[in-house]
């Protein structure tokens, strides 16, 4: 313990309860030096920028987008939107579809805003020293996506569970994490693999379990048209893989089996 862990569990306590208290006191909350991405990354070499954040030139270049790009690229959107229109056998020039381009255009950029984050921005300082050794399990989070296959919402919930290994994270940004994650082009089994991986790297815990439970809409409009299917994916990494006991205790706190 250091001279500053007197103040953990205040910090924790208070994040888990308003996190924008804790981001408006800026560095004075911030009991370890994990700040900023170059901090995270110094800590952890091989890990989130080259793999989570920057996928490819084009989500770089839409989260460092001046507001003239940014208006460049909704006006080249709506334009596509108005083609996806015609093609499908619609009037464009019709009193309901007059707007319709730019407003879809925006709705698909805010269904896609993970892709304006990066996990950097969101730890932000939000990882504390802290001896908890104990299963933290956050349950039940909403979770919005899209199917890369199709560009169609699924949709469902993430459970999210961690044991700690001297470090835990503000419980809010566990929520933030997944958000990134899903708000993206996904598939569901990528998208429990990447929130089990960026926890495992940012607090190195001593094991990680993520469950996802989804319904996708490509599968209930689609296809097979089962309209009540649901997909489970689960990620176990650590201990969460290798001892059986501390996994059985994790599906049980969610009840499920
Ligand atoms: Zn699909």
């Amino acid at each position: 313990m250091d001279d500053r862990s007197g103040s953990y569990e205040h910090y924790v306590v208070d994040d888990r309860t308003d996190d924008n208290h804790l981001e408006s006191n800026g560095a004075a909350k911030s009991p370890l030096d994990v700040g900023s991405m170059d901090s995270l990354s110094a800590q952890h070499p091989t890990h989130i920028l080259n793999g989570f954040n920057c996928p490819n030139a084009f989500t770089q270049k839409r989260e460092h987008a001046t507001e003239q790009e940014e208006n460049g690229r909704l006006a080249k959107l709506s334009g596509a939107v108005r083609t996806i229109l015609e093609c499908i056998g619609e009037d464009t020039s019709r009193e309901g579809l007059l707007r319709t381009p730019e407003r879809y255009a925006k709705a698909l950029l805010f269904f896609a805003k993970g892709y304006e984050e990066d996990l950097g921005g969101i730890v932000n300082g939000a990882i504390f020293h802290e001896n908890h050794d104990e299963l933290v399990i956050v349950k039940d989070i909403e979770i919005f996506s899209l199917c890369e296959h199709h560009l169609v919402p699924f949709t469902g919930k993430i459970h999210i569970g961690y044991i700690p290994n001297g470090r835990v994270i503000g419980l809010s940004k566990l929520v933030r994490i997944a958000e990134m994650f899903s708000r993206r082009l996904q598939v569901q089994e990528r998208l429990t693999k990447q929130v089990a991986t960026a926890l495992s790297e940012i607090l190195q815990p001593q094991g990680v379990a993520i469950v996802v439970e989804a319904t996708h809409l490509c599968m209930r409009m689609r296809g097979v048209e089962k309209t009540t299917t649901i997909t489970t994916t689960s990620s176990m990494l650590g201990s969460m893989r290798s001892n059986a006991k501390a996994r059985e205790e994790f599906f049980n706190l969610l009840k499920l089996t």
